[in-house]
């Protein structure tokens, strides 16, 4: 059996300890598949110089943020990794050179939803950086690449947000979104769902490309899942809406 792919619009990492229609939408979708052997979390908050994976056996739950309050930092994600997988991602990935990293952990990129998708915590978890050097299509065709482990039970989950422009939080804005934002998000939307590689590559291109994706980490993530799409497969949306203005909080699941 081959696993679906998800990519989700993680937000704020007060999701983690929230009760909400994204939290919700993340629990269901978890329910919805079958346990996985292992899971690759490509996740916005571990954008370095280089690729590389984590390969530790324990990986460290990292709180990543400041100024939130306690509960958010009691929270841990205490499942194991996997060195295996770790091995196999950069097997995968050849040539380009993935880094065994031992430093690294859960970011809250990955654990934020993880508490939600997977609340057992008891599948390997691996985490694969992104390489900020490189331009999108390098993370496009990385993400193609790891095709196969969706026939090894590998759950591979993209963890970012397809608009993301904190300079223009605006948390009076509450579930709403800037025009500018909501018209990207849609084309975003059309473009999984056409399967358009290169409008989902070239974003930048788009109304609102600039400031909807003022940096590329929370986006990029997003490009890894839909490379993994398989001719015939759907792209189902799990939530969407927006959030502060400048946020999207889409989630889909491919396949
Ligand atoms: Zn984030």
């Amino acid at each position: 059996m081959t696993m679906p792919v998800l990519f989700l619009g993680h937000g704020s990492p007060m999701n983690a300890v929230e009760r909400n229609r994204y939290s919700d939408a993340w629990r269901t979708a978890g329910e919805a598949i079958e346990r996985p052997a292992g899971v690759v979390v490509v996740s916005a908050h571990w954008y370095r110089s280089g690729a590389a994976v984590t390969a530790n056996e324990n990986p460290r739950t990292i709180h990543d943020f400041y100024g939130f309050p306690p509960e958010l930092y009691a929270v841990r994600y205490p499942a194991p990794g996997s060195p295996e997988l770790a091995k196999r991602v950069a097997a995968l990935a050849a040539p380009v050179v993935v880094d065994l990293d031992a430093a690294w952990g859960f970011d809250h990129g990955a654990w934020s939803v993880l508490v939600h998708l997977l609340p057992a915590a008891e599948v390997p978890v691996i985490q694969l950086a992104i390489d900020a050097r490189q331009p999108a299509a390098f993370h496009w065709n990385l993400g193609a690449a790891l095709s196969p482990l969706r026939d090894e039970r590998v759950l591979i989950v993209g963890s970012g947000n397809v608009v993301h422009n904190l300079s223009l939080v605006d948390f009076g804005a509450g579930s709403s979104g800037y025009d500018w934002a909501v018209r990207f998000d849609e084309v975003m939307r059309a473009a999984l769902n056409a399967g358009d590689r290169e409008a989902l590559v070239e974003y930048r291109r788009h109304p609102g490309g600039t400031l909807a994706v003022p940096t590329p980490d929370h986006y990029l993530p997003l490009l890894y899942a839909a490379a993994l799409r398989r001719p015939g497969e759907s792209v189902a949306t799990l939530v969407d809406g927006m959030e502060a203005g400048s946020l999207s909080m889409r989630s889909i699941r491919i396949g």
